[in-house]
């Protein structure tokens, strides 16, 4: 069994992928071709949000987010302590300071209580000024935003919306990508809508800010004629080089097309296949709040800490049940933040998540029969 089954995948759109792909060898219009406009238009309406830039992988997009702001030295971004590192890598990047802010057990996503604590400390000790929060919307669930919002609004602070995972996900029918002031996603092949390499996306309603990012992307070039091909070659502030390869938004178009018409639906099916066979363990499950919907990068389980975590994956192992742990280290005790003021978080959900937690095989092409062997073989190790 894959961990995440891409090829299933591509079986399946094969003839649309292939047929995507030689198209664009033959065009020659590998940067920025007629795909790359085609592709952002359609995630912008999806995501019902004004502007989508996309660019070369999700963690360029925080990072450009995080520029287009202005943010950097003597600034605090306040980030999950459990994520993947971009989330706090891209701030620090910019010479910003991470404050890591502790998450819910139960959703994984940043807990608004910690939150409204974190900035209030950062703004009693005056030392950093309190910038913008980097929520984000971990294994598919998008985080709290009504009430990280009214926090952000409270305290004057922008919200980036790190969707990275959480493409396809909503809250009330409002998609993923839309809550944000700027919200950012990975095309990254594991992600929920993932192309064949890197690839990445920013969105946001504000005109301003969307040109800057549009500048950013393209080695700060000069925006004000869009129809301008050698504005390139004007370059009025310091950008960088992050765009999508038309090959990947032309592979991405029919991907899209499945992860709309059906994949979310089926990878939210395999889940709830998941949760009913193992409801009765005494393994705590991944749980979608009232009018929440997720696109499930993961499906993980927290096992007791009296189940050896590391036997129980080899047993699987046997088995041939690939699983993963996400994420085993808290953000705040990555090595590259020893000895930084954002190694001084106290998180211990996140701590006791990191050694609790499992992620099990999914993706929108798992059978029934796959998860009930996947169940049988944890409840057959938890014996
Ligand atoms: C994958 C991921 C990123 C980075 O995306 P890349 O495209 O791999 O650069 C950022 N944030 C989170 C939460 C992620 O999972």
């Amino acid at each position: 069994m894959q961990f995440r089954d891409l090829q299933k995948q591509y079986e399946v759109l094969k003839p649309q992928i292939d047929e995507a792909m030689v198209k664009v060898a033959a065009s020659a219009h590998y940067i920025s071709g007629p795909e790359i406009k085609e592709l952002e238009k359609a995630l912008a309406e999806y995501v019902g949000v004004k502007h989508c830039i996309t660019c070369a992988n999700g963690t360029d997009a925080i990072t450009i987010a995080m520029r287009t702001w202005g943010i950097g030295k003597g600034d605090a971004v306040f980030v999950p302590d459990f994520t993947f590192f971009s989330s706090g890598e891209c701030p620090a990047d910019e010479g910003a300071t991470p404050i890591f802010v502790d998450v819910d057990p139960r959703t994984f996503n940043m807990d608004p209580a910690k939150l409204e604590e974190a900035v209030s400390k950062v703004k009693a000790e005056g030392k950093l000024s309190a910038k913008a929060v980097v929520a984000v919307d971990l294994f598919g669930l998008p985080a709290d935003y009504s009430a990280i919002q009214a926090i952000c609004k409270k305290y004057d602070l922008l919200l980036m919306e790190d969707a990275a995972q959480g493409f396809g996900g909503s809250i009330n029918g409002k998609m993923a990508c839309s809550f944000g002031d700027i919200a950012t996603t990975s095309f990254f092949p594991a992600k929920p809508l993932g192309c064949y390499g890197d690839g990445g996306a920013i969105f946001t309603d504000n005109d301003e800010w969307a040109d800057l990012i549009r500048s950013i992307c393209v080695h700060g070039k000069d925006t004000s004629n869009p129809n301008d091909p050698n504005a390139k070659y004007n370059n009025i502030r310091i950008g960088k080089n992050s765009r999508l390869d038309t090959i990947q938004a032309a592979i991405l178009l029919p991907k899209f097309k499945a992860f709309k018409d059906y994949e979310v639906a089926d990878v939210n099916k395999v889940a709830a296949w998941y949760t009913e066979g193992l409801k009765d363990t005494c393994l705590v499950l991944p749980v979608v709040p009232e009018g929440f919907y997720s696109s499930w990068a993961q499906y993980t389980v927290q096992l007791p800490e009296s189940v050896d975590r590391k036997a129980l994956q080899a047993k699987l192992k046997e088995a041939g049940i690939p699983s993963m742990v996400y994420y085993a280290k808290p953000m705040h005790l990555q090595g590259a933040f020893a000895g930084t003021e954002s190694a001084n978080a106290d998180c211990v959900v996140t701590e006791k998540l990191c050694s609790t937690v499992l992620s099990l095989p999914l993706d929108p092409y798992k059978t029934k029969e796959d998860v009930d062997l996947v169940v049988a073989e944890i409840k057959k190790a938890l014996l």
